[in-house]
């Protein structure tokens, strides 16, 4: 099955031939995120701990040390991976 990488939160997700166009993964595309100061809030789910967002299959959206301190936050600027 083709792969694509949502060009909101980089999370690689499955396609089949009828839905390829797609450029979000379920995710973004079931909740419209809304800019806030050039933040992305997450609307999804949370783990365990509560502050860090996941997709609805578990996987965290992006791991890293968010700069602008916003735990919500899944801007790929605002995040250093590591
Ligand atoms: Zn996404
Ligand atoms: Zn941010």
């Amino acid at each position: 099955m083709p792969s694509q990488t949502c060009t909101r939160c980089g999370y690689v997700f499955e396609v089949n031939a009828s839905r390829i166009n797609h450029e979000n993964c379920e995710s973004c595309r079931a909740r419209k995120v809304q800019k806030v100061n050039s933040c992305l809030p997450w609307h999804g789910m949370f783990a365990a701990d509560l502050v860090t967002p996941i997709h609805d299959d578990g996987t965290p959206v992006i791991v890293g040390n968010r700069t602008c301190k916003r735990l919500d936050c899944v801007s790929p600027a605002h995040i250093e991976e590591g």
